[in-house]
């Protein structure tokens, strides 16, 4: 097609952010992170570990290193993060299926990269408008339609519907397994025919998630948003078609959530996240292995089940590991990079 995308070593890029401090006077200790070369394109990060007391009685700090595709330092712009994925987003114009997820406990940097109004989301989108616009000149036409969900305990809210129906209207996953496509049931869609939809849309979005913050105020770190930007594409000079979707994925909050003391509506939350995300590093685990034939648990969440046909087979996928830098969230924090470790190993 028009854009021989490079090819990448395997499916699964994982690249980490980390967010800066934003006030040294408020935060707390800052924790003792490197990354070499920040100006350059580094992959690797190195966190001093919390103070341990060895056999002897000595105090030792252990050092973690990781490496990623690609590592954000604190200055970094959501200009610089984009560019590295836009090939990726282009991908999708070419006929691939693209997920990109966030994933990061919760104040880590998920939203700010993924749906604020300077995020990957409304960068994406301008990008694959203009490419298509640009790809008229050589036959091609393409739809565009956007859809904008949210998966909060296992059930599937339309971000893009009446705020009114946000929790009544219920909705459904289905899978047509001979072209290896997704619906959901009564969604509303978005045909992007105009860089100013896209703005809207994002206001709609954003919109029903405060309806849905003021009834739990935790419930955007509790469920995961889903941007679809499904495209078909069409050449009138060579009959050539091509049909790919773009995820865009801002993951519910990531820290260990304890089952203990959560009651009703909490504890059901909790089993939610822990199980939607577990169940993402299973099926990426499982899809990385690579084996013919095997079982991809994908229906043991309905994230998965919803990114079936965005992860295995045809699919491009990145992570970004969103860091914080602080002392206090340090656990969590090589929590996070521990799981992305996996991911990006698989
Ligand atoms: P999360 O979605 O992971 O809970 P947010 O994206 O909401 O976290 O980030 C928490 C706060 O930090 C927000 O006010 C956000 O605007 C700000 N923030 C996060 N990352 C950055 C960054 N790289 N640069 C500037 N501000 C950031
Ligand atoms: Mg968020």
């Amino acid at each position: 097609l028009f854009n021989q995308v490079q090819e990448l070593k395997g499916n699964i890029r994982v690249m980490c952010r980390v967010r800066p401090v934003f006030n040294a006077a408020t935060e707390g200790e800052i924790a003792k992170l490197s990354y070499p070369d920040i100006d350059k394109e580094s992959k690797e990060l190195e966190i001093l570990g919390k103070e341990e007391k060895s056999s002897l009685g000595n105090i030792t700090r252990k050092t973690h290193s990781f490496t990623f595709d690609r590592v954000f330092g604190p200055e970094s712009q959501n200009q610089e993060v984009f560019e590295e994925i836009s090939q990726l987003v282009q991908s999708a114009l070419d006929g691939y299926n693209v997920c990109i997820f966030c994933y990061g406990q919760t104040g880590s940097g998920k939203t700010h990269t993924m749906s604020s109004a300077d995020g990957m989301i409304p960068r994406a989108t301008h990008q694959i408008y203009e490419t298509a616009t640009n790809l008229k000149e050589k036959g091609w036409t393409y739809t565009m339609e956007g859809s904008f969900v949210e998966v909060y305990n296992e059930e599937i809210h339309d971000l893009l519907g009446n705020s009114k129906d946000l929790d009544k209207k219920k909705h459904e996953i289905r899978h047509d397994d001979s072209k290896k496509q997704t619906f959901v049931t009564g969604l509303k869609t978005v045909s992007l025919d105009s860089p100013d939809t896209v703005e809207t849309m994002l206001k709609q979005a954003a919109s029903n998630r405060s309806v849905a913050a003021t009834k739990s105020n935790e419930r955007s770190s509790r469920s995961h948003s889903v941007f679809i930007l499904k495209l078909i594409g069409r050449n009138s000079t060579t009959n050539e078609t091509s049909e790919g979707t773009l995820n865009l994925v801002d993951l519910a909050g990531s820290e260990r959530l304890k089952q203990s003391g959560a009651e009703g509506d909490r504890m059901k939350e909790t089993q939610s996240i822990n199980k939607s995300l577990s169940c993402l590093g299973d099926v990426i685990g499982a899809l990385g292995q690579g084996k013919e034939g095997a079982h991809i648990p994908y229906r043991n969440s309905k994230l998965t089940y919803l990114l079936q046909y965005s992860l295995g087979g045809n699919s491009k996928t990145l992570m970004f590991v969103m860091a914080s830098p602080l002392e206090a969230h340090l656990t969590e924090t090589l929590t996070s990079l521990k799981f992305a470790t996996k991911v990006h190993n698989t």
